[in-house]
């Protein structure tokens, strides 16, 4: 009898490590709370590394069209102070396919293919030991038995009480995001700021980051050191107010930087949570936890694809599995830690530097990371 799978999450993560299970010939059900793949929009552009993200599509067989969606092109840099000068203006070499950008919504169209999602299916709660299995329980009052449930439900994961007690804090970074359409034919000023990929802009203790995504997107990112509640008396609706807001924080910087604040068509508010560096818990069987619900740490560019890793070296290694799910699940959870580890030492740190009292500290970063 195979074991019987359930993943929570259509995330980068949980997609991929049903998709991998899936080329496997294993049925596994996908647990998604959000009514239908377009319910929210489906957020910017991922770069996806060579030996991350674009292996673990590998394991999903999805590499080449993967690399026919993508856009090498998306990993230009170019850097300002907030004067408006140009500090560094990176290009990609015309074989460069290190990290080429995707958006969201097409990376999650292609991790999707052929697999059944279970759309409107919020998950409140995961207690293994039950009598047959590990009970999931679901928002509209059903309850199921699995022989493994795998967490895949990102930041604020109802999979993961059922294994570590831990939750997010706070880093003192929040982020608040706009985006602009068309700008090749209504903001072409704006285009060629930004180029083919993406702006930063660093100042003290505040940067602004704008990346482009297919179709003329642009998302903007204005990102600053903050309490938690900085936007106390402020409503976050009321698009003018929050504009106001951002052009105070950053006033005195160039122009055509703040024309993307300007601009702008609505914000969001995203503070930045992350869960500690080394989050690991005692193994419980038949549940583990992948992606954000395990790992979350600063959006540097790296969360999605440690997602996918996991997911695809999850899905391989039950796929392949001679003996007992649980010992699978163990090597898999061992592997992830480390890994995991590491990249939120090198993320934390980042953040640390991107957004700092001292914004040499942000291209010192950068000339460490881009190719000369
Ligand atoms: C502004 C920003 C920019 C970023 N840029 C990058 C980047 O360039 N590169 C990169 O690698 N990473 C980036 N990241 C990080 C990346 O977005 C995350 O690390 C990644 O999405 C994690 O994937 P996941 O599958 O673990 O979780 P998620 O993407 O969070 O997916 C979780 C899924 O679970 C579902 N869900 C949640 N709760 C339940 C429930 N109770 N029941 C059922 N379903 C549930 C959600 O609806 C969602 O579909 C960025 C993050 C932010 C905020």
């Amino acid at each position: 009898m195979r074991p019987r799978i359930a993943v929570v999450g259509s995330g980068p993560g949980g997609l991929t490590f049903a998709r991998v299970l899936h080329r496997h010939g294993h049925p596994v059900a996908v647990l998604e709370r959000d009514p239908a793949p377009d319910a929210r929009p489906p957020g910017g552009t991922l770069d996806l590394h060579e030996g991350l993200g674009q292996l673990a599509l590998d394991k999903a067989g999805l590499l080449a069209e993967f690399q026919a969606l993508s856009r090498p092109e998306g990993q230009a840099m170019r850097i300002l102070d907030p004067d408006g000068a140009v500090l560094r203006d990176w290009r990609p070499g015309p074989d460069d396919r290190a990290n080429p950008e995707i958006d969201r919504g097409r990376l999650r169209d292609l991790l999707l293919g052929p697999l059944g999602v279970q759309w409107g299916r919020g998950v409140t709660q995961v207690v293994p030991g039950a009598r047959d299995g590990v009970l999931v329980r679901f928002a509209d009052g059903r309850q199921e038995t699995f022989d493994l449930v795998v967490g895949a439900d990102g930041a604020w994961s109802r999979t993961r009480p059922a294994v570590s007690a831990v939750t997010p804090h706070y880093t003192g970074v929040s982020v608040v995001e706009t985006a602009l359409d068309d700008v090749d034919t209504r903001h072409p000023d704006i285009a060629r700021l930004i180029g083919d990929g993406s702006v930063a802009v660093y100042g003290v203790n505040r940067g602004l980051v704008a990346q482009r995504n297919s179709g003329g997107h642009v998302k903007v990112y204005a990102q600053f050191r903050a309490p938690l509640d900085w936007h106390a008396g402020l409503d976050l609706a009321d698009v003018e107010a929050v504009r106001s807001s951002l052009l105070a924080l950053f006033d005195g910087w160039a122009a055509p930087v703040l024309d993307l604040l300007r601009r702008g068509t609505a914000f969001v508010h995203r503070p930045i949570h992350v869960l500690p560096v080394s989050h690991t818990w005692p193994h419980v069987s038949g549940v583990t936890l992948l992606g954000d619900a395990a790992h979350l740490m600063p959006p540097l560019g790296a969360g999605a694809n440690l997602a996918m890793l996991d997911g695809a070296e999850l899905a391989e290694a039950i796929a392949t599995a001679p003996g007992d799910l649980d010992d699978a699940v163990r090597a898999f959870e061992e592997r992830m830690w480390a890994r995991a580890g590491r990249w939120a030492t090198i993320t934390t740190a980042g953040l640390e530097r991107l957004v700092s009292p001292d914004p040499a500290e942000a291209l010192a970063l950068f000339d460490r990371v881009q190719p000369s």
